[in-house]
């Protein structure tokens, strides 16, 4: 009908707590749990709930155990932590987390400065670290950083980030994600990448992570929906950034997302308002405007009321917060 091949629906994860959370200003403990309560009211069924990652290098999430503990809260939502190595997974699982997520950039030069590791070495963990997943009855997930681009290596050769790809599935990996961490990659590339790395491996579930750094995210989502590619991050209010490119912005905001899919008739399992409000929540806990365009103009094909109004957002976050954000 529209002449587009779009799925009829896709399965929408949320990385701003973890992707998100990383960059911006540490928030509480609390105000992180009160963010995925918004986020599960939403209707949100995937989401990546922290990392166990080094402390130092990642202040924000040094809570990790103590949000593990309280995920119980929401049986019916799938979540996952990112983990940079062996000992992270080792935490995450003891914390209580079955499904990984393995961080291991195509790129050399990002790999080094993320993890102080080759790709090489970064790959040659992953096999633990699926049986730690396998072994507390989860999976592991392995995200591909800088599949296109490295903010220190430049582009990254496809054969390579194919190769990493075809290494990771061999060393046991369940699921795969091309992580476009500098926010590059045009839709031209992306279905290139995500086209080649599928031939490479069929039948192994792969997902797409876009940052919307230079405005080009939802393009390149919208290219992949077009390959049949269903599962998509996202992050709420489009939160987050780089910390090796100031100023960048973060993921595709997933209320962006939401409404692509609604206005598309894809179905994601969310509510748009509720996802709204949740945007709106986390920028009042953040304290600083974030990038989405749904955010600031609200979904206007509906009667909207005046709860869309940008400006109603700090007094409805100083109702609702609990904590110290
Ligand atoms: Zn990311």
């Amino acid at each position: 009908m529209t002449g587009l091949t779009l799925p009829a629906a896709i399965n929408l994860r949320e990385v701003g707590p973890r992707d998100g959370l990383q960059i911006e200003k540490p928030i509480s403990t609390d105000a992180k749990l009160e963010l995925l309560a918004n986020l599960a009211d939403a209707g949100l069924r995937r989401i990546e709930a922290t990392a166990f990652v080094s402390p130092r290098a990642v202040p924000a999430l040094t809570d990790a155990a103590e949000v593990a503990a309280e995920l119980h809260n929401w049986p019916g939502v799938s979540f996952s932590a990112l983990v940079a190595g062996v000992g992270g997974a080792r935490r995450a699982v003891d914390a209580g987390i079955r499904d990984l997520e393995y961080v291991v950039s195509a790129a050399d030069g990002h790999s080094m400065a993320n993890v102080r590791c080759s790709t090489a070495a970064a790959l040659e963990q992953v096999r633990e670290i699926v049986e730690l997943a396998h072994d507390a009855g989860g999976t592991c997930e392995v995200i591909i950083a800088t599949a296109w681009d490295c903010p220190f290596d430049g582009p990254t050769p496809r054969a390579r980030t194919v190769a990493v790809s075809r290494r990771a599935v061999e060393q046991g990996a369940d699921r795969l994600c091309l992580g476009d961490t500098i926010g590059t990659a045009a839709p031209g590339r992306v279905a290139s990448l995500v086209s080649a790395v599928r031939a490479q491996n069929p039948g192994v579930p792969l997902g797409l992570h876009m940052h919307n750094t230079r405005g080009a995210g939802l393009a390149g989502v919208l290219a992949a929906l077009q390959l049949g590619i269903v599962d998509i991050d996202a992050s709420i209010g489009g939160l987050g950034g780089c910390p090796f490119a100031r100023g960048a912005t973060g993921n595709i905001a997933t209320e962006e997302l939401a409404y692509l899919c609604a206005d598309s008739g894809i179905e994601t399992g969310t509510d748009l308002g509720k996802l709204i409000t949740a945007a709106r929540w986390v920028q009042g806990a953040v304290g600083r405007t974030l990038p989405s365009g749904i955010l600031r103009a609200g979904d206007r094909r509906r009667n909207s009321s005046s709860r869309d109004i940008d400006g109603f957002q700090f007094a409805e976050f100083t109702k609702t917060t609990k904590g110290e954000p």
